[in-house]
């Protein structure tokens, strides 16, 4: 069952979603930690366990491409307990519900901070991923992007097919700008929102934590489907304290039923 919290309930997140003609959703780490993707911080965290990535990459990265791919294709045959962790997780009940959720016509856009591919998987389309996609290569100069598994490796750096620019791993690097594109869409969609609601993130890494603020500024519902408390529960016009695997398919199951 799920948990009821002094501010909130299933019962009144899909009333609150009703009447909304616009609903946008922004994802995080604890969304994917239901597929047993390990998180970032906090405990069993890949950065508790193996330290915080290099705060360099862009700049090493962009000093030398062709070498930076080089080590790449090295790593990939030594793969990281993250990445393991990745090829073999699968889309869990939330991000099931929310793909129903937007076949329903109640979600119509998903932002989310995870580069694992698991909003795709399961069947969700309108998808922006804030900080890139790790199955993704991105052109440099005309941000084109392409599998990963389709582009040729025999010269480093690999180049675009379109426009002969740098190829780069689509996953935003520490110090890499967000690709203009996808801070684009963002905006859009946080300026389209009559609602916001906030799945498994702590909300605080900038930018992604800037649009369901602005949002609400705007006058769009705030919702929080989170364990934990956030910098924007205090903000959030709904709130529920329970895991998105369990409050995402009863919110699809509720809005289901007219
Ligand atoms: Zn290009």
């Amino acid at each position: 069952m799920t948990r009821v919290d002094a501010k909130g309930t299933v019962e009144q997140a899909a009333e609150r979603l009703r009447a909304c003609r616009h609903v946008v959703a922004l994802t995080g780490a604890g969304l994917s930690a239901e597929s047993g993707i390990p998180t970032y911080r906090g405990s069993g965290g890949i950065w508790t366990k193996w330290g915080e990535p290099t705060i360099d990459g862009w700049e090493l990265f962009n000093s030398d491409p062709g070498r930076w791919w080089e080590e790449a294709i090295d790593r990939q045959t030594l793969m990281s307990d993250f990445a393991q962790a990745i090829d073999r997780a699968e889309p869990n009940p939330g991000h099931l519900a929310m793909a129903e959720l937007e076949r329903m016509g109640r979600l119509h856009h998903v932002i989310t901070q995870n580069i694992d591919d698991l909003h795709r998987r399961a069947g969700s389309r309108a998808v922006t991923e804030i900080h890139g996609n790790r199955h993704l290569v991105r052109c440099m100069s005309c941000g084109r992007r392409d599998r990963q598994d389709a582009i040729f490796l025999e010269r480093l750096p690999p180049l675009c097919q379109e426009c002969g620019g740098i190829l780069k791993n689509d996953t935003v690097m520490f110090g890499e700008p967000i690709p203009a594109d996808v801070l684009d869409e963002c905006h859009r969609q946080a300026n389209l929102a009559d609602a916001f609601l906030v799945v498994g993130t702590s909300a605080v890494v900038y930018p992604a934590a800037e649009f369901p603020a602005m949002a609400k500024r705007r006058g769009a519902a705030l919702l929080e489907l989170n364990p934990e408390p956030t910098p924007l529960s205090r903000l959030a016009d709904v709130v529920v304290r329970a895991p998105a695997g369990e409050s995402l398919p009863r919110l699809a199951a509720l809005l289901g039923t007219a």
